[in-house]
């Protein structure tokens, strides 16, 4: 490879789903381009974390919405109609994440939102942001990682998302804390699903990113065609498979 580059949990996504895509991105610049479930999860996370960010202990609910309308833009919205269902969707999740919020606030202490961390895997540079790192009493600690899409996962599939390993990793040795849980929220049913991970499953996962970050390295880049169906990329991609 002719120049530097980092390693992020998107980055080992998108080489995950095609080496090709990875290239697109990455290499060629080209974006993909906006669509309402990015800009929803965009607009959601910043208003949560401007929403932890706030220094006053009362916030009402009220305020949480003014924030999420500050935060709100149209892009990638194809209709009224579905800005207006999304608009009414996110007020629901953060009505019921803000009851929740308050009814635990008093137990727990939010240490960081959006908190970006610098790491190295090998020789490699590992830059990512852990959406909230909680902390509960006796130094028990909790990474929360926001999901906005309607569907809830499988235990399974949330005990082996490389994200959350990568996380865990990032957070013992970026911010020297041990997290004893780790928990996927997912804001549209207003519930955490937990998980933890061993050293083994960290060690798994640290050598899945350092293998992608070698193949990217020698700039392998095959197409994945299987998953040109699902890909935001069919217009400006030469390998693009129709079915
Ligand atoms: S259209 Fe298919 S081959 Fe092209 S980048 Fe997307 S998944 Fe890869």
């Amino acid at each position: 490879m002719k120049r530097d580059f980092r390693i992020s949990y998107s980055r080992l996504n998108a080489y995950l789903f095609c080496p090709y895509k990875y290239k697109l991105i990455y290499l060629d610049n080209i974006r993909i381009p906006s669509n309402a479930d990015i800009t929803f999860g965009h607009i959601i996370h910043r208003t949560l974390e401007q929403f932890h960010n706030c220094k006053h202990n009362n916030f009402s609910c009220n305020k949480l919405f003014e924030l999420y309308n500050d935060s709100w833009k149209n892009d990638g919205f194809i209709t009224p109609q579905q800005i207006f269902e999304y608009y009414v969707r996110g007020k629901k999740m953060l009505k019921y994440y803000y009851q929740s919020f308050a009814r635990s606030k008093d137990k727990i202490k939010v240490l960081c939102v959006e908190k970006q961390f610098t790491s190295n895997i090998g020789k490699y540079e590992f830059v990512g942001i852990i959406d909230r790192i909680d902390e509960y009493p006796n130094k028990i600690y909790e990474i929360i990682d926001y999901k906005t899409h309607s569907n809830l996962w499988d235990q399974k599939k949330i005990d082996n998302d490389l994200q959350l390993s990568l996380y865990a990793y990032a957070c013992r040795n970026v911010f020297k804390l041990n997290p004893h849980r780790i928990a996927i929220y997912f804001l549209s049913k207003n519930r955490k699903i937990y998980t933890t991970r061993s050293d083994s499953a960290i060690c798994k996962a640290i050598k899945i990113a350092l293998q992608i970050a070698e193949n990217i390295n020698i700039e392998s880049f095959n197409p994945n065609i299987v998953n040109c169906h699902f890909c935001g990329l069919q217009s400006q991609c030469k390998y693009v498979h129709k079915v």
